[in-house]
């Protein structure tokens, strides 16, 4: 049964490696998107909503690795991903592989709301988006054709073949700056929402799909227990469920913040310590916040009625232990 709450966000930019000349960007970013979600929710909103609109404004930004500002994949298209999930009913949307869709997450929940599946991608999802009519944008900024460069310079060292992931992040770690956006939110009315866009890891293969649209992976929200949405290397997150794992853990009784840390140190524990690059978020059903990533950095922001403001930063509880 939903209860009265006080509503509470939160979301996030992307862990990763944030670099100093680029992290003002990116806190101002996740701070428009935790203001912008919190006033839906503090008026009556519901939490699909507040997510959707701060994943959207991430998604407008241009500073971060979603919408306008995706990465690039290793034929230098860009191949966007998002999803969404309302814990009051477990319905959920998700779309991939768009090339040009201004707010993927807008998409996401045109799945989730009009459809009867759960994840479109490709020729498929252009089409709802034409039905739609969602709007259209280039997502590639000079930045991320600058990146692509650099990146596919020194990772392939000029050569044309794709060494297995955990051997580009291990060669080239300073390149893998993530900034995939997400949020998770607690209406007033209790329930939570999560939702979570990216254009996936840089230099990805063409038709690959991570974790953020991946609903369990990425994404994951249920009024028993909470919401979370993850950021990182994808395959770890789709290998370990992480968001519904998350999940679990707060329907186990245990709060948003020791969900995230056991998360992380069963990341530690599970994966090669090269390969496991992660953030997470979450909001448990009585609207207490978590936060933490084995990455350097992770930019985030939240926002509660007692905050007033949104509160920001560029790391959470930074855990290195293993379970
Ligand atoms: N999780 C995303 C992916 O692997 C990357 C990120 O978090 O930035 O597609």
């Amino acid at each position: 049964m939903s209860e009265k709450r006080n509503p509470v966000i939160v979301v996030h930019g992307g862990a990763g490696r944030w670099h100093p000349e680029r992290s003002q960007p990116g806190l101002a970013g996740v701070k428009k998107a935790a203001k912008v979600g919190f006033d839906i929710i503090n008026n009556r909103g519901t939490a699909v909503d507040a997510v959707m609109e701060a994943v959207a404004v991430m998604e407008d930004d241009g500073s971060f690795n979603a919408g306008y500002g995706s990465s690039l994949n290793i034929e230098k298209e860009v191949e966007m991903e998002a999803s969404i999930m309302d814990g009051k009913t477990l319905q959920a949307g998700a779309a991939g592989l768009l090339k040009d869709i201004r707010n993927p997450v807008r998409l996401a929940r045109i799945v989730m709301e009009n459809t009867d599946h759960v994840f479109v991608v490709g020729k498929g999802a252009e089409k709802l988006a034409k039905m739609f009519n969602l709007e259209r944008r280039d997502p590639k900024t000079e930045l991320r054709l600058k990146y692509y460069e650099q990146q596919k310079e020194a990772l392939l060292d000029g050569k044309f073949e794709l060494p297995k992931l955990s051997e580009l992040i291990k060669r080239h770690i300073e390149f893998f700056e993530l900034e995939t956006v997400g949020a998770v939110a607690l209406d007033k009315d209790g329930n939570v929402a999560a939702a979570t866009s990216t254009g996936g890891f840089p230099l990805k293969l063409p038709g690959r799909i991570g974790d953020s649209p991946s609903i369990g992976c990425g994404t994951y929200a249920d009024n028993e227990a909470g919401a979370c949405s993850t950021t990182g290397v994808g395959e770890v997150a789709i290998r370990l469920v992480l968001a519904k794992t998350v999940c679990n853990h707060m329907g186990n009784g245990k709060t948003a913040q020791e969900g995230v840390e056991l998360a992380v140190k069963l990341i530690n524990r599970k994966m090669p310590a090269i390969y496991n690059h992660m953030g997470l978020i979450a909001v448990d059903s009585h609207g207490r916040i978590g936060a933490a990533h084995n990455s350097p950095n992770m930019c985030w922001a939240y926002l509660t009625p007692k905050t007033q403001e949104p509160i920001t930063s560029l790391t959470a509880e930074i855990v290195k232990e293993s379970l």
